[in-house]
């Protein structure tokens, strides 16, 4: 199970893993979380999809947050037993029947819808007491690396007729959007309130909560945005001129911000060629996101050897190979290792705590989701000192 240690280098000493390892960090878990509870100007909720494990979840806990973002019956169960009293947003606004009723039961209230189906569905299998938020779309372009609005979110029209269904039923609507993943401008927050507070205005349903969304980012290597305190205080004053003076409060939900800087990801260089390495991990292991974001995600790392000392040294450029026998299983930019990199040496890969372990297929028989609990941070990569 999950082994605890001071370092990385303690780690490798005592166990030399030949599988890959994901290497959580409570301390920068916790300062992340409390960086977020005492920063943004509301509630903070947790993206669990990000990273479901008892100790993440627990951790948040221990931070001060209370509120979950979950999708699957799996995420509730998850946050049922490691946060008893932890509230829930099911925020997938496409469920199936029994989806709702394990949540209702579970004593879920709030529950994402973007059309009148959803609505409706979820209405039936509910009471008065359930908590529809309705989700609104936002226009392409403002600023994230990931979309995530061509697959959910309604238009004004729909969001405004979806709001006043709801009201017209006796229920009590919330709102919520997402500005897409890895947001790398503060004021795309600040449009996405101002489209939500036109609409809400249209609507003539007075709602007393808007949830923002993720989308805070993480800082990797060619990450150009500013830092974490300037999107709360855009935030902030965006809620001082539009949803304050409405009577809204205001969470985020964020996934990647909260978690990416937790947890790191140990792989070992299984083979090494002049100019390539082969790793015991990769594009469809926990580096799985590393394919979809590119550069955008270019991940920092380092080199360390087989009783865990840092390698430096002129870097040279290495084609970097996964496991697997698949062609395609390559990292999407090259690795400047230093020179002297060998098999049996490892490469840690920092900001794989969000969308690491939770995306890792079993492709050729090969696990990535062995994890360990590290003390030290990961070194010169902190977004927020430590408490
Ligand atoms: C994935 C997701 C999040 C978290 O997004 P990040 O970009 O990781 O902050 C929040 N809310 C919903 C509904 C999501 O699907």
């Amino acid at each position: 199970m999950t082994g605890s240690y001071p370092s990385v280098a303690a780690f490798i000493q005592a166990e030399r893993p030949e599988i890959p390892v994901h290497l959580l960090r409570p301390r920068r878990i916790e300062a992340m979380a409390r960086a977020f509870v005492a920063g943004f100007p509301g509630d903070t909720l947790y993206a669990v999809k990000c990273n479901a494990h008892p100790l993440v979840l627990e951790t948040m806990r221990r931070a001060g947050i209370r509120h979950f973002d979950v999708a699957s019956p799996m995420e509730i169960e998850r946050v049922a037993q490691c946060v008893p009293e932890g509230v829930m947003f099911y925020h997938h606004p496409a469920k199936t029947p029994g989806q709702i009723g394990l949540a209702w039961r579970s004593g879920v209230r709030f529950f994402a819808v973007d059309c009148l189906a959803e609505l409706e569905k979820v209405a039936g299998l509910t009471d008065g007491n359930m908590r529809p938020v309705v989700r609104l779309a936002i226009p392409k372009g403002s600023g994230a690396v990931y979309d995530l609005s061509t697959k959910f979110g309604a238009p004004p029209e729909i969001f405004e007729a979806v709001l006043r269904r709801a009201a017209g039923m006796g229920l009590k609507p919330t709102a919520t959007f997402h500005v897409g993943s890895q947001c790398l401008d503060p004021q795309a927050f600040r449009l996405g309130l101002e489209l939500a507070c036109r609409s809400i205005d249209r609507s003539g349903i007075g709602i007393d909560w808007m949830d923002i969304g993720g989308g805070f980012p993480a800082y990797y290597r060619l990450t150009r945005a500013p830092p974490l305190p300037a999107y709360f205080e855009a935030i902030a004053q965006a809620h001082r001129e539009l949803t304050a003076p409405r009577g809204i409060r205001l969470a985020c939900e964020p996934g990647r911000a909260l978690m990416a800087e937790g947890g790191s990801l140990l792989a070992r260089i299984n083979l090494r060629k002049p100019d390539a390495v082969y790793l015991n991990d990769g594009i469809f292991g926990g580096l799985t996101e590393t394919y979809w974001g590119k550069d955008q995600l270019s991940l920092p790392f380092r080199l360390l050897d087989s009783q865990g000392r840092l390698k430096a040294g002129p870097a040279g450029s290495f084609t970097a190979f996964g496991p697997t026998c698949d062609g395609n299983d390559k990292l999407p930019w090259p690795l400047d290792l230093p020179e002297n990199a060998a098999e049996g040496d490892y490469v840690e890969f920092n900001l794989i705590g969000a969308y690491g372990r939770e995306m890792a297929a079993r492709y050729n028989g090969m696990a990535s989701e062995r994890v360990a609990v590290i003390d030290a941070d990961f070194a010169g990569h902190q977004s927020v000192e430590a408490f």
